[in-house]
Order: structure tokens, then sequence, then C-alpha cells
């Protein structure tokens, strides 16, 4: 395989195969009042058409892509269907060009669950908030019960069967960033990321859609000295770790401090259509803008990943995702922060992307104090 660049071709695909769920999270993008066919799933036709065509683009280039099996919630495919959608992996040749990843909400997993991820080397992501108020208080099922004990067993049940499980937590602002980096520790967490609650300018000028980040500067702020201060480097945080590299003049490719990397990765719908990263759901389920649909369907007669790659680059570059907004180039933490996602990125008072993130000032908070500890540690430790 061809060495390269992440952002050189299209390395991702994130693919929601099921339009359903077992949790109704409150701050969900996807399973919320405004999913249309609920319950839909990716059928055999569209993952043939998916996995014939993405085979076709990688082994021309020579490389190594990676499938992350998002929904909703995988896992409600059930068994046998997602065996076959597996096994097809190999009937159509993709295999060899492709490794899995698989992001849940661990509340199905059982043995058999357990033997599949073995079966097709499947890595997992679980979704778990940082501590267990804040995920009682978001992750909760239709009936809007607590999940964390649930998650949490799920998840020592993964560990114990030696399946290579990261975390993936929403930073809840009302948490104590302290108590939420201990309590991810005290689960044995060595990689965590922690997401900005999605929202853009736009949304946030609006008050019927307006989210509240009043507390997100601190609690971040909190964390980043629970985390330096445990001064554990078997933990690792990719908010944090990505400021620090970036603070260092080094790239990353988290899409939080920066968008230079989100056009290597596309989202595929359970229909077949490709989309821009999540992030820009935002602007079509709010009816605020356009970004998300790119229009191409992997069904199409006339689909190739080329012509994806060539329209979401356009796509990176128009809407600034390649560099920093004009507003922050004078910034003292841009290096670090990036400008922030480009979803978060867009104002509809002119249309456009060319603004500091809306989460501007809790990032601002944390990029100082990365530079403050960057500086001298020791205060810290
Ligand atoms: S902290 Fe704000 S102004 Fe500075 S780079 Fe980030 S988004 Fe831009």
């Amino acid at each position: 395989m061809r060495p390269g660049h992440s952002t050189d071709y299209l390395h991702i695909l994130v693919v929601k195969v099921v339009r359903a769920c077992n949790l109704r999270c409150k701050y969900c993008y996807y399973i919320n009042d405004d999913t249309r066919d609920y319950g839909s799933s990716m059928s055999v036709e569209t993952v043939t058409a998916l996995y014939e065509r993405y085979r076709d683009y990688l082994s021309a280039q020579g490389r190594q892509g990676a499938i992350v099996w998002h929904g909703g919630e995988p896992l409600m495919l059930g068994h046998a269907r997602f065996a076959r959608i597996m096994d097809l992996q190999q009937e159509t040749g993709l295999a060899p060009f492709i490794h899995n990843r698989l992001q849940t909400n661990a509340l199905l997993i059982d043995d058999a669950w357990i033997d599949f991820l073995r079966r097709y080397d499947i890595g997992i992501g679980v979704s778990i908030d940082t501590d267990q108020v804040s995920h009682d208080a978001n992750r909760v099922t239709p009936k809007g019960e607590g999940t964390y004990a649930e998650t949490v067993a799920a998840l020592m049940r993964l560990r114990q069967a030696g399946i290579g499980t990261g975390v993936l937590s929403v930073a809840a602002g009302a948490a104590d960033g302290r108590h939420a980096i201990s309590s991810l520790r005290a689960l044995g967490v060595s990689s965590a990321d922690i997401l900005l609650p999605m929202t853009n300018n736009a949304r946030q000028k609006n008050a019927d859609t307006a989210i509240d980040l009043e507390d997100l500067p601190d609690f971040l702020v909190d964390a980043f000295r629970e985390w330096v201060r445990g001064d554990d480097p078997s933990m690792r945080i990719r908010l944090f770790s990505s400021m620090i590299l970036q603070a260092l003049g080094r790239r990353t490719t988290f899409l939080g401090t920066g968008g230079a990397d989100m056009s290597s990765l596309a989202v595929v719908e359970t229909d077949g259509s490709l989309c821009m990263d999540t992030e820009y759901s935002q602007l079509e389920r709010f009816r605020i803008s356009g970004g998300y649909s790119t229009g191409l369907n992997v069904n199409d007669d006339d689909f190739t990943f080329d012509r994806a790659e060539t329209l979401i680059k356009a796509f990176v570059s128009d809407v600034g995702g390649d560099r920093l907004p004009s507003g922050c180039r004078n910034c003292q933490v841009a290096a670090l922060c990036g400008g922030g996602h480009p979803g978060s990125r867009y104002d509809d008072a002119d249309d456009s992307h060319d603004h500091p993130s809306a989460h501007c000032k809790a990032l601002y908070k944390l990029g100082c104090e990365t530079l403050s500890y960057l500086r001298d540690p020791q205060p810290y430790i």
C-alpha cells in the first residue's frame, strides 16, 4: 500500500447503517423529533454498491481506508444482517483494503456480539459521557431512564473479552471538569474523544435552537488541569493532545481543532447518499443552510469515489475548512484551536463560514491554558 498524508484521499467512511436507536440522548443530532424514515436501514444492494466503488477507488490508489459503522445504534441491525454485510467485504474484494470500526452505546453487547467483533476484527468506540451525572442526565432510554451503570458494565465486559475499546464523550458544560476526567480515569479509559456539543453561530443566535455553552470554557479548563495533573501518559484525550501538538507546530487530524482533514472523510447515509461530516447535518436539520448532502449517491450509475473526492475537496476549500477564518488570524491561540470545526463557524448573517467558531470562548480559554502549561508545567503537576 502506498503511504501518503491522510488528507490526500477519502480514507474514512462513516456509514449510517441504521436509522434507529434504543436511546434518546438529549443532544443527539441524528435521532430526534426531526428524524425522517426512522427505522430504515441500509439495503444489501446499497452496501454492495458502496463496497464495489470503494474497492475500485482504494485499489487504484493502492491505499487503505476505514469504515466506521455508525447509526443510530448500529447493533440494532441484528447479528445475522450485520454478519451478512461483513461477509460481503470478502465477496466484493473490499476486505484487503479496509479496516472496520464501530461506534456504539454498547447496551446490546452480549456474547454473540463479542464473538462477532472478534471474528471480523472490528475495533470499537463506546459512547459514554464524562461522568455518571452527565451521562444519566443526557443518555437516556425512551422512558427517560439513565444508562450509565449498564454502559459501564458493557465497557468492562468488552475489556475482559480483550476487545480494543475507545471512548467517545460529549462535553457537558454543566459537569465538573475535574470529576469528568477522574471518572474516565477510574474506568481505566486509555483513549477518549471529548466532543464539543454540535452547534454553529447561526444556531446560537436563535433562542429556539441555541444550546447553553456558558459553562463549557470552565469545564474544559478544569478537565485539562485534571488530565495533566494525572501525568498519566497512558490516558489520551484527543482534544487536549491535539492542542498541545498543534502548539508545537505539528499537524493533527482532529476536526475539532481545525478542518484540514475534513476532505478525508465522508458520511454514507442509509439510502446511499454521500454527505459531508455530521456537523453539517445541523445546518439542514434547522433549515439554516445546505452543505450536508453532496447530491451524490453510491447507487448512482455514474458514482465514483474519485468524483466524490473532487467534490468534497472543493466544498472544504469553499467553506475555508483548509484555512483559518479571517477573524482568527491575530488570535494568540489560533495555532492550537485551528478556528474550531468548520461546521461550527457558519453564520447566516452573511451565509459564510468565515467566522470564529461558535465554540470560540471555550476554545480560547482552553488554548490559553494549554499555552500556560507548555510555558511552565510545574504549577500544574
Ligand atoms: S479561539 Fe476563537 S478567535 Fe481564536 S482561533 Fe479559535 S475560534 Fe478563532
